[in-house]
C-alpha cells in the first residue's frame, strides 16, 4: 500500500474509521508508518496517540477494540479510510461514535420513509393522510391490505410484466413497512433478526 507520511512533517496521517456494515463513521486518529503496520499484521487499529507520545491500539484498556475489514487510501495517498467491526463503543464516553451518535443502520430512503411514516401516525386524528387513515383503521384492515398486495405481487410475477412486477412490489414492500410500525417493529428488527440466521 502507498501512503505518503512525508507530506506532514510530523510523519502522522489522518485514519478515518468507518463501521464497515452501517458505514457510519466511528472516529478519526492518526498514524504513522509503524502504527499502520501494527495495524496490518495485528488485525486491530493502531494509532499514533499525540497525547500518549507512543503507538495506541484502541481499546488496548477497554477491550473496545476496532477489528480491521479494509484498508483504502485516497486519491493522493495521504489519507487512510479504515473500514472495521468496531468489538463494543468507540468513544472513551461509552458512546458508539466520537460525535455523541448510535451506530444505527441506516437504510437510505428507506428510513426517511419509516420517518414520514412515523409522523403521519403522530399526525392528528381526521388526517387526510392515506397513512392516517390506514393506522386509524387497524391492524387487521392493514395486515390485510399486506395481503392483498402479496397476491397481487404474485400474480404479476408469474406475467411477464416487469412493470406491473414492480409496481406491486413497491406497494408491498410500503404497507409491510407501515404494518411493522403498527406491530411495533422497524426495519431494523427486520435486519437483525436476519443477521441472526446468517452463516
Ligand atoms: P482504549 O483504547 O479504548 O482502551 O482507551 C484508552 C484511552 O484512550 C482512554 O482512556 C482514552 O483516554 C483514550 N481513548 C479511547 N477511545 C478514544 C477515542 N475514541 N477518541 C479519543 N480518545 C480515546
Ligand atoms: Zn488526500
Ligand atoms: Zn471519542
Ligand atoms: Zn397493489
Amino acid at each position: 500500500m502507498e501512503v505518503d507520511f512525508t507530506k506532514n512533517t510530523d510523519g502522522l496521517v489522518p485514519a478515518i474509521i468507518q463501521d464497515a456494515r452501517t458505514k457510519n463513521v466511528l472516529m478519526l486518529g492518526y498514524m504513522n508508518e509503524k502504527a499502520l503496520e501494527k495495524t496490518q499484521e495485528s488485525g486491530k487499529v493502531t494509532f499514533y496517540s499525540r497525547t500518549k507520545e507512543r503507538l495506541w491500539t484502541k481499546g488496548e484498556e477497554s477491550g473496545n477494540f476496532l477489528k480491521v475489514v479494509a484498508i483504502k487510501t485516497d486519491c493522493d495517498n495521504d489519507t487512510l479510510l479504515i473500514s472495521v467491526h468496531p468489538v463494543g463503543p468507540t468513544c472513551h464516553t461509552g458512546s458508539d461514535t466520537c460525535w455523541n451518535e448510535e451506530n444505527n443502520s441506516n437504510f437510505g430512503f428507506f428510513s426517511e420513509l419509516e420517518n414520514t411514516i412515523a409522523q403521519r401516525r403522530k399526525a392528528a386524528k381526521g388526517d387526510t393522510s392515506y397513512v392516517a387513515s390506514l393506522f386509524e383503521k387497524g391492524i387487521n384492515k392493514i395486515a390485510q391490505k399486506v395481503g392483498e398486495e402479496a397476491v397481487e405481487t404474485v400474480i404479476e410475477a408469474m406475467d411477464n410484466k416487469d412493470d406491473l412486477f414492480l409496481y406491486e412490489s413497491a406497494d408491498l414492500l410500503f404497507h409491510h413497512l407501515i404494518l411493522l410500525q403498527a406491530k411495533g417493529f422497524s426495519l431494523k428488527d427486520i435486519e437483525a433478526e436476519l443477521m441472526k440466521r446468517k452463516k
